[in-house]
C-alpha cells in the first residue's frame, strides 16, 4: 500500500508525522487501519473479507458520495490476534491515535476535548453478516468533562446527559460485564417517577441521577474500578469487547446454523458519532429498498424520532412507518430516497440500510443486503431482472432452492379461523402450529423430544437466537418490522409475529394474555405471519398461494408472487441441462406435475394406483391367489383399472415421456393387518378365514423389502407383467388414436441381474408386437432398468447392452448399499449425524462417497455398452438440491422428484448447469 491509495485526510498525516511515516514502510501495520472520510475511503466493497461487511460498506458508500460520518476499521485479522493472545495487536495500539487524529481532523472536534469534544461508536461487523448477534458500543469519549462540553457545544444539555446515561450503559454491560437489567429497572423506576412513557420522556434532571446511579451501580459491580474516563483508555477496551463479543454463546450458535467460519472474526468500525437523539428533527431509522416481507418495490421501514442507534433494532419503543419522514423531516426523506435508489442499483441488490437524521441532517450508518423472506426473495430476483438491474441469469443464482421450497408452504385455512387471541405486524410470512413455549431453552428441549414449539417473548434479544431455530414459529409482544426477531425469522424463512397489541407476555406464568383469550404454556396456538395474527389452538392450513395457481384453484394473473416464480423458474429452465421430471403415480399428481413444470414423469409407481377406495381389493386377490388361473382371474380385474389410470396418465403428459415402473409392492404394505381385515377379504373372497390366514402365514417375509418383490415377482409369475404390458400399450394406443404424443418408457424394478432384465424385456416386446400391430412404429416404447441394487451398479455394462435407459433408484441403492433399513434407520441415523460419522441423512442427501460412487461407475459403464442409454435418477435425493448438483455432474439426464419440489429441482437443475459453466 503507498500513501497515494490512502484518503488524502489521512495520508498526509501518515507523511507529516514521524511514526506514521514509519508505519507506511511495514505495509501490514499500515493495512490494519483502513480509513473513510471527506469523500475518500482507504478500501472498497471488493475488501469484505478484510474489512467486514460494515467497514466495506462505509468505505465503498464514502467512495460513492454518501453522506457517512467519517472513520476507520480495524481489519477483521487483528480480532483473531486479540483472541489467540488475550493483548490488542502491536500495529493496532500503534496506529490508533494517529486515526482518531483523521476523525478529528474531518469533524473538527477534539477527543476528549472538555470544550468539543468527539464522539465516536465502535461497531462490529463480520465479514458475514450476523445481525445483532455482535456488540456495539455507542457515545464513547464521554466522562463527567466532557458531558459538560457536548452540553455546551450542542446547547441541549438534556440530550449531552442523556448520550451519557447510553454510554454507561452500553460500556457498563458490554466492556465491563455489569448485569445489564440493573440498569434497565433503574429506567423503569426513572419513567415512573418522573411519570414518563418513554427514556425519550424523561427530563433532564432524571437522567443526572440516571447517571450517577449508573456510575455508582458499575463502580460497585467493578470493585471501585468504575468506567475510566480517559477517551482513549475507553476507546482500547470497547475494541476489546467487541472481538470478545465473537465469541459470546448466540453468535456461535448463529455460526453453526448459518455454516459461518470461526475465522477471520469480526471487524471493528470506529466512527464519529451523529445523534439521532438531539431533538425531534434528529432520529434514527431502518430502510429497507423493497418490502422484506413481500417483496413489493419502494422504500419500506421505519423510523423512531429523538432515538438513538440501536433503539430500533432492539424493539424497545415501536416505531413509526419510514413515510411519516415525508412530513416530519422532508428534505431528509429526499435525500433517503435518493441514497437508496443509488444504493440498491449500485449493489444491484435490495439494501438494508441503517441511518441517523441529526438536526434534519441525513447520515447512512450501514448498507447491507437485506434479509428477506422466501417469497419476497423469488420477487425481487423477477422484479430486478425486468428492471434490468440484473441478468436473467443472475435471477436465478439469486434465489435458493430452500426459498422456493418455501413459497410453496400452507397458511391457515381461512375458514377454521376464529377470532384471533391478538393481531401483531406480520413480520414473516407462512403459517405454524404448536405448543406455546415462554423460555428459549425450554424450546430448545421441547423440539429435540419431537414437539412443534411456538415461542413467544416479550420481545426477543440475540440470546433467544437458539429458540427461535428451535421453534416453529415466533410471536413477541413487542417490536417493528426490523426488530431482532423480526429480522432473524424472515431469515430463516420460520413465520414471525412481532410487536402484538395489546397484549401482555407474563414469562413468570408462562402465559399470553390477550383481547379475547389467554394462552398459557402448553397449550396449542397457530400463527399466521402472514396476517399477524395469533389464534389458540390447533388450526389446519392450505396451500401456498403458488400452490393454488399449480393446483388449478386461482388465476394466475392474480398472484404477483406466481408470475415471479413463473419468471424466474422460466429462466432457470433456460440455463438448465438435465431435465426435470414428475414422480406421479395418479392422473391428478401427473396434472399438478406438468402445472410445476415437469417435463415429463420419472417414476409411476403402479402399485401406488391400488392404495385407495375398493382398489385395494383386487391388488390383494392378486397377491393371495394360489394358482395362475386364480391369478389371471384376479389381474383380469386390474387390468382395466390400469389401463384407464394409464391413459389419464398419456393424456395429461402429451408430448413428454412417462415413465412406467413394472409392480414393485413390498407384501406387506398390502396384505390385510389384524384378525377384521382378515375376516373381510376373506368374505369377498367367498373363502373361509382360516385358510386365508394359513395363505398369508405363507406368504410372510422376514425382511418384506428385500422379499419377493420388483422383477422377482414378474419372473415368478409371468402374467403380472404381460397385464401390466398390456395395459400400457392399450392405453398408449388409446391416446395415439385421439391424436397426442404419447412416449412410454416401461421400467424394470429391483434388477440384479442382465438375466432378470432380458426375461421380462421379452414378454414387454412380445406384448406390445401383439398389442400396438401396425402402430408399433408410430409408438416409440422404451424398456429400461430402475438401477437400485448394487449388483446392478456393478453389472451395468452387461445390462445396458440391450436397456434402453437406467433410472437410478436411489432410496433402495441406498438402503442395500449402506445395509440401512429405510424403514428403521430413525433409531441410529440422528445419532449418526450428529457425532459427525455422516455428513447428513444419506436418505435425503445423497452420500457420494458410497451411494454416489456406484452410481457414477453404473452411469459410466453404462453408456460405454451403449452410448446412447439415457440416465436419471428418481429416488429422493433427485429432489435434494445438493445431490442434484452431483448428479448434474456425472452427466445423467434427468432427475425425477415429487411434483411439488419439480419447481425447486427446476432450479436447483439450473443452479447445477450455471456452476458447470463456470467451471468450464
Ligand atoms: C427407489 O428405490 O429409489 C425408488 C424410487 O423406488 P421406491 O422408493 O418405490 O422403492
Ligand atoms: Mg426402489
Amino acid at each position: 500500500m503507498t500513501s497515494t491509495q490512502l484518503a488524502p485526510a489521512y495520508a498526509d498525516i501518515l507523511i507529516d508525522e514521524r511514526f506514521g511515516a514509519l508505519e507506511l514502510e511495514s505495509g501490514a501495520d499500515v493495512e490494519c487501519i483502513r480509513t473513510f472520510g471527506d469523500g475518500r475511503a482507504d478500501g472498497s466493497r471488493a475488501d469484505a473479507a478484510d474489512l467486514g461487511g460494515k467497514g466495506a460498506a462505509l468505505a465503498e458508500m464514502t467512495n460513492l458520495g454518501v453522506p457517512v460520518p467519517p472513520g476507520f476499521t480495524i481489519t477483521c485479522r487483528m480480532c483473531d490476534e486479540y483472541l489467540a493472545a488475550g493483548v490488542m495487536p502491536a500495529p493496532v495500539s500503534s496506529r490508533l491515535d494517529a486515526a482518531i487524529r483523521g476523525i478529528e481532523r474531518s469533524t473538527g472536534k477534539g477527543f476528549g476535548d472538555p470544550s468539543n469534544p468527539l464522539l465516536v461508536s465502535v461497531r462490529s461487523g463480520a465479514a458475514v453478516s450476523m445481525p445483532g448477534m455482535l456488540e456495539t458500543v455507542l457515545n464513547l469519549g464521554l466522562n463527567d468533562e466532557t458531558v459538560a462540553g457536548l452540553a455546551e457545544a450542542s446547547h441541549d444539555a438534556r440530550f449531552a446527559h442523556d448520550a451519557y446515561r447510553r454510554f454507561l450503559q452500553m460500556y457498563g454491560s458490554i466492556v465491563l460485564g455489569v448485569d445489564a437489567e440493573k440498569f434497565e429497572t433503574m429506567l423503569a423506576a426513572a419513567r415512573r417517577h418522573f411519570g414518563a412513557a418513554t427514556d425519550a420522556e424523561i427530563p433532564e434532571p432524571g437522567l443526572r441521577q440516571l447517571v450517577e446511579a449508573f456510575k455508582d451501580t458499575i463502580c460497585r459491580a467493578t470493585g471501585g474500578a468504575g468506567v475510566p474516563s480517559d477517551p482513549r483508555e475507553q476507546l482500547v477496551s470497547a475494541i476489546e469487547a467487541v472481538w470478545r463479543s465473537w465469541r459470546l454463546k448466540k453468535a456461535v450458535d448463529y455460526r453453526r446454523v448459518n455454516a459461518i467460519p470461526d475465522e477471520p472474526g469480526t471487524a471493528v468500525s470506529v466512527v464519529a458519532m451523529v445523534f439521532g437523539n438531539l431533538d425531534a428533527e434528529s432520529g434514527t431509522g431502518v430502510a429497507f429498498t423493497r418490502n422484506p416481507s413481500t417483496g413489493e418495490p419502494g422504500l419500506f421501514g421505519e423510523f423512531l424520532s429523538c432515538a438513538q442507534g440501536e433503539d430500533v433494532v432492539a424493539g424497545i419503543r415501536t416505531p413509526a412507518p419510514i413515510a411519516t419522514m415525508e412530513w416530519t423531516l422532508p428534505q431528509a426523506y429526499k435525500d433517503l430516497i435518493r441514497v437508496q435508489a443509488l444504493l440498491e442499483r449500485h449493489y444491484t441488490d435490495m439494501q438494508d440500510i441503517e441511518f441517523t437524521v441529526e438536526r434534519g441532517r441525513l447520515f447512512v450508518l450501514q448498507t447491507r443486503v437485506g434479509k428477506r423472506a422466501p417469497g419476497a426473495a423469488l420477487r425481487i430476483a423477477a422484479d430486478l431482472a425486468h428492471e434490468g438491474i440484473i441478468d436473467s441469469e443472475e435471477a436465478v443464482r439469486r434465489v435458493a432452492p430452500a426459498q422456493l421450497d418455501r413459497v410453496m408452504h400452507a397458511v391457515i385455512d381461512g375458514s377454521a379461523v376464529t377470532a384471533p387471541v391478538c393481531v401483531g405486524l406480520p413480520a414473516s410470512p407462512g403459517a405454524g402450529s404448536g405448543i406455546a413455549v415462554f423460555d428459549p431453552d425450554e424450546a430448545e428441549r421441547r423440539a429435540m423430544s419431537g414437539d412443534s414449539v411456538i415461542l413467544v417473548r416479550e420481545e426477543t434479544s440475540p440470546e433467544d437466537f437458539h429458540g427461535i431455530v428451535a421453534a416453529t414459529a415466533l410471536v413477541t409482544a413487542r417490536g417493528g418490522m426490523t426488530s431482532h426477531g423480526a429480522v432473524v425469522a424472515r431469515g430463516m424463512g420460520k413465520c414471525a409475529v412481532v410487536g402484538c397489541r395489546d397484549v401482555s407476555v407474563d414469562i413468570k406464568r408462562r402465559q399470553l394474555v390477550g383481547d379475547t383469550g389467554v394462552i398459557a404454556q402448553g397449550d396449542w396456538m397457530t400463527v399466521d405471519g402472514g396476517t399477524g395474527k395469533v389464534y389458540a389452538g390447533n388450526l389446519p392450513t392450505v396451500p401456498s398461494e403458488v400452490m393454488r395457481v399449480l393446483a388449478g384453484e386461482m388465476h394466475a394473473i392474480d398472484s404477483k408472487t406466481y408470475a415471479a416464480f413463473r419468471d424466474v423458474l422460466g429462466w432457470a429452465d433456460a440455463t438448465a441441462r438435465m431435465k426435470v421430471r414428475a414422480n406421479a403415480d395418479t392422473p391428478r399428481d401427473a396434472r399438478i406435475a406438468r402445472r410445476a413444470g415437469a417435463q415429463g414423469i420419472g417414476l409411476c409407481r403402479t402399485e401406488h394406483m391400488f392404495f385407495e377406495g375398493d382398489r385395494i381389493g383386487a391388488m390383494r386377490e392378486m397377491i393371495v391367489a394360489r394358482s395362475a388361473d386364480e391369478r389371471r382371474r384376479a389381474l383380469a380385474r386390474i387390468m382395466p383399472m390400469q389401463r384407464d389410470d394409464f391413459q389419464e396418465i398419456f393424456s395429461a403428459m402429451d408430448g413428454y415421456p412417462v415413465t412406467i415402473r413394472l409392480l414393485d409392492p413390498p407384501l406387506h404394505e398390502f396384505l390385510p393387518r389384524g384378525a377384521f381385515e382378515v375376516d373381510a377379504m376373506a368374505e369377498s373372497l367367498h373363502t373361509d378365514a382360516e385358510s386365508l390366514r394359513r395363505r398369508l402365514e405363507a406368504l410372510r417375509e422376514a425382511n418384506p423389502m428385500l422379499g419377493h418383490r420388483g422383477c422377482r415377482l414378474g419372473v415368478t409369475y409371468p402374467e403380472i407383467t404381460a397385464m401390466q404390458a398390456q395395459a400400457i400399450f392399450e392405453a398408449a394406443r388409446a391416446v395415439k388414436l385421439e391424436g397426442m404424443d404419447v412416449q412410454p418408457e416401461i421400467m424394470v424394478p429391483l434388477v440384479a441381474s442382465a438375466h432378470e432384465f432380458e426375461h421380462q424385456r421379452a414378454i414387454i416386446v412380445d406384448t406390445a408386437r401383439k398389442v400396438l400391430g401396425p402402430l408399433h412404429q408410430a409408438i416409440p416404447y422404451q424398456v429400461g432398468v430402475m438401477i437400485e441394487l448394487p449388483r446392478a451398479a456393478l453389472t451395468a455394462g452387461a445390462i445396458a447392452r440391450t436397456a434402453d435407459f437406467f433410472s437410478f433408484g436411489t432410496n433402495d441403492l441406498t438402503q442395500t448399499t449402506l445395509g440401512v433399513s429405510r424403514d428403521d434407520a430413525g433409531s441410529f441415523l440422528p445419532a449418526y449425524v450428529a457425532q459427525g460419522m455422516l455428513a447428513a441423512d444419506p436418505f435425503t442427501t445423497l452420500d457420494l462417497d458410497g451411494v454416489g460412487a456406484l452410481v457414477a461407475m453404473a452411469s459410466h459403464r453404462g453408456r460405454a455398452a451403449r452410448p446412447t442409454l439415457k440416465l436419471g435418477a428418481c429416488g429422493e435425493h433427485a429432489g435434494d438440491a445438493r445431490s442434484i448438483r452431483f448428479f448434474d455432474s456425472i452427466g445423467l439426464d434427468y432427475v425425477s422428484c415429487s411434483p411439488y419440489r419439480v419447481p425447486l429441482a427446476r432450479l436447483a437443475v439450473a443452479h447445477a448447469s450455471q456452476e458447470a459453466e463456470w467451471v468450464r
